[in-house]
């Protein structure tokens, strides 16, 4: 039997589902806590760990005795794998790009969308007796005809765009990895175009990057100052991407007009974050991808790499950890 560490608290209901795609042979073991001391104990005889939203730290992978395969359960490896310990103790790093690009693309679509009609605020105003059928006329907008500009242009930013076209939107992108794939940018009604650039004639700027050490605070006081007052700013890539003090200021001074947001910069949100007194902007809690659908079609693709890893067979979405 193989024991697989599951690094996230999760609830029982969702290991349920896990449970219910795990091929025979396979234990999946747990956290009761959010705690490290319980990572620590409980993936010491543990072959493969899965790795979602919470970080797997160096302490972690040294408790790891027995640890051969580490499996992303998506794809944001960089700010949650320690590299580093995994290539010190010949462990290898796997993603699961499967069931992630469809959920964010959809979330990122929901959340232009919710921000450029305030639901948030409407709804809540709502539920408190307070009817804001023409107050709000003025701070909303459609989507159609509008310019979308893409930061990242890889998996998710193409699925965005795909989504985005049919609200009838044009798109930019900025992206200096992406190969140039004409037939593809006419497809999707985008083009190519620079940082500052998309910054200044975007009317909704959405965010598809890793984070890195480039992309780290990539949207600060001096971006949010080329944007239109009318820019909605849409982030559900990573949330250190966007420096949150510069958000907080742009959007209470009306720099930008609204922020449709999944990822923080600390996560969980505080209550005392600045963000939650804002109207114009929408809050998910890291929820782009986290669907059944999403969860069940990652879980069957995981297990499949899991499958073949013991078999010797080459893996799908390794990451070349010497490179
Ligand atoms: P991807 O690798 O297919 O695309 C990322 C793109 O970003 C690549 O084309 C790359 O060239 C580009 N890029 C890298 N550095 C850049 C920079 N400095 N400036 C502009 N572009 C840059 O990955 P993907 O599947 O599209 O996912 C994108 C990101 O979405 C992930 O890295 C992850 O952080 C985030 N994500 C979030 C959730 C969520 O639940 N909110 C879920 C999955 C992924």
């Amino acid at each position: 039997m193989k024991r697989v560490f599951y690094n996230s608290l999760g609830t029982e209901e969702m290991y349920g589902l896990i449970r219910e795609v795990m091929p025979a042979g396979y234990k999946l073991v747990t956290l009761e806590t959010d705690e490290d001391e319980e990572r620590c104990q409980k993936i010491q005889n543990c072959e493969v760990a899965i790795v979602a939203a919470k970080p797997m730290t160096s302490s972690i992978i040294k408790a790891a005795g027995a640890l051969q395969l580490v499996h992303h359960q998506g794809v944001g490896y960089h700010d949650t794998v320690d590299t580093q310990s995994l290539i010190d103790s010949g462990i290898r790093l796997a993603l699961t790009p499967a069931g992630t690009t469809i959920g964010v693309a959809e979330h990122t679509v929901l959340l232009a969308l919710a921000a450029a009609k305030r639901l948030a605020f409407a709804d809540s105003e709502l539920r408190q007796g307070r009817w804001h059928i023409n107050s709000l006329r003025p701070v909303s907008l459609e989507i159609h005809g509008k310019t979308v500009g893409y930061i990242g242009f890889g998996m998710i930013g193409q699925a965005a765009a795909e989504r985005f076209k049919v609200f009838g939107t044009t798109g930019l992108y900025f992206d200096p990895y992406a190969a140039p794939d004409k037939a593809r940018d006419e497809r999707l009604g985008v083009k190519p175009a620079g940082f500052d650039e998309l910054l200044v004639d975007s009317d909704i700027i959405s965010i598809h990057t890793p984070l890195t050490e480039d992309t780290h605070h990539l949207i600060s006081f001096d971006q949010f100052e080329m944007m239109k007052p009318t820019a909605i700013l849409v982030n559900t890539a990573r949330g250190p991407v966007v420096h949150e003090q510069a958000l907080v200021m742009a959007l209470s001074s009306g720099q930008i007009l609204a922020a449709g947001i999944d990822v923080f910069e600390s996560e969980p949100v505080s209550p005392d974050n600045p963000l939650c007194c804002l109207e114009n902007i929408v809050m998910t809690p890291h929820i782009s991808a986290g669907t059944v659908d999403a969860l069940m079609g990652k879980m069957r693709s995981l297990f499949e790499n899991v499958e073949r890893f013991f078999r010797g067979e080459p893996l799908e979405n390794e990451i070349n950890l010497t490179d």
